[in-house]
């Protein structure tokens, strides 16, 4: 099994670990069942997800005030002309 490795701050994490616990679904092996691990736990061992995940919280302000305020774009005039029929 590979090792992730988090890149980002003690805080990004424990904040990590909130949204994983918040949506597990992990079931622990009931009714003879072998125990499942849920996508929110299978997601911490990829690499690139959590890297990703790691950028997307880093520039989710940038995105939102980008959208958000962006400032109108000036109308440009558009000259049309009446096509023969
Ligand atoms: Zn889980």
């Amino acid at each position: 099994m590979a090792i992730a490795i988090w890149h980002g701050t003690r805080h990004e994490l424990a904040r990590l670990r909130e949204a994983v616990a918040e949506h597990c679904e992990c079931l622990g092996g009931m009714f003879g069942l072998p125990p499942t691990r849920c996508s929110a736990h299978d997601m911490l061992a990829h690499q690139a997800s959590l890297d990703h995940l790691l950028y997307v919280y880093r520039m989710r302000k940038l995105f939102i005030r980008r959208e958000l305020y962006a400032m109108p774009t000036r109308a440009t005039a558009v000259r049309r002309t009446a096509r023969p029929t």
